[in-house]
């Protein structure tokens, strides 16, 4: 329970938990506050209280009866990338007299096989808490930001068909903008019709990989049909250019260098700064997924269905 008001983003302590052997010890422990005094209560720590790490468990001493809320309101951050020392953050203000809540989703992958029902009552509630492993992928996806490094480390080690990509490779002098209604691909200074607007690299990945891309310092599951170009044995995903959207008249081009991962976007006509880039999607694209879509480019030579 808080005994004072905190503020968003304030830090509430600093903890630092200990690492004990994965086996079914009982803990015992008393809390020394900082001013000295100690609680005469003799706490008890068991498995429910702790949380597995590879070969051990770790133990949080006071930070292990916290509980759990599906919306919480404070957050722990890592001190330094340690496993053990962090810093525990309101979320949002919280009153005197209130109890402190985390989310456990963020830290344990499967609860060793344990489960309770969450009666945080929240609209968004998990309802049976199972661990990170048990969510939905968009879930999963929607608290990746959050989650601890090693529990994004397991869940990709378990799922060989997520692929990530955490940086974009966006050139600084490009940017990605709602250009209307969708997401697209803007630049900020102008070109000169034939310079190289920039030069980008494909990655291979698989008919069934699940791509997942960061943005805006959340994580996004790409559609493939969409985001990826279907090479029948293998799909490709090109990175920030998988925003450029469609046109029947294109302001770009694509050329294809020789080793053929690597690609030169040019720009066919004079492009202004803040102007949306477009490219002709069925020069690079064989209606391998046989997907079409209404284009909007309204250019007078518009193919309507691509
Ligand atoms: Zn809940
Ligand atoms: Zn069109």
């Amino acid at each position: 329970m808080a005994t004072k008001d905190f503020e968003p983003n304030e830090t509430i302590y600093l903890n630092t938990a200990s690492l004990v052997p994965d086996d079914e010890t009982e803990h015992h422990f008393q809390v020394r506050f900082s001013d000295g005094s100690v609680d005469p209560q003799l706490y008890k720590a068991t498995k429910i209280n702790t949380v597995k790490l590879r070969d051990n468990r770790v133990l949080y001493t006071f930070d292990g009866f916290m509980n759990h809320s599906c919306i919480p309101n404070t957050r722990s951050e890592s001190v330094n990338g340690s496993e053990l020392t962090y810093h525990q953050i309101a979320t949002k203000h919280i009153s005197t007299g209130e109890e402190i809540t985390c989310n456990y989703l963020l830290f344990d992958y499967d609860c060793d096989g344990h489960q309770f029902e969450c009666k945080c009552g929240h609209e968004e509630c998990y309802g049976l808490i199972r661990g990170f492993a048990n969510l939905t992928l968009p879930q999963q996806v929607n608290l990746l930001q959050f989650v601890d490094p090693c529990i994004k480390q397991r869940w990709l080690s378990s799922n060989k068909n997520l692929k990530i990509f955490e940086d974009l490779l966006i050139p600084n002098y490009l940017y990605l903008s709602d250009a209307h209604g969708e997401v697209g691909l803007l630049s900020k200074r102008s070109f000169k019709k034939g310079e190289i607007v920039f030069r980008n690299k494909i990655t291979k990945i698989e008919q069934s990989d699940i791509t997942i891309v960061k943005l805006d310092n959340s994580y996004k599951v790409l559609n493939n049909l969409t985001h990826t170009i279907n090479r029948v044995s293998h799909r490709l995903f090109i990175y920030f250019d998988t925003f450029m959207n469609h046109s029947c008249d294109p302001n770009t081009r694509t050329i294809f260098c020789d080793d053929s991962d690597t690609y030169n976007t040019v720009c066919i006509r004079d492009i202004g700064s803040d102007e949306e880039l477009t490219c002709d999607y069925t020069t690079f694209d064989y209606y391998n997924d046989s997907e079409l879509f209404e284009c909007a480019c309204s250019s007078t030579n518009c193919q309507n269905y691509i």
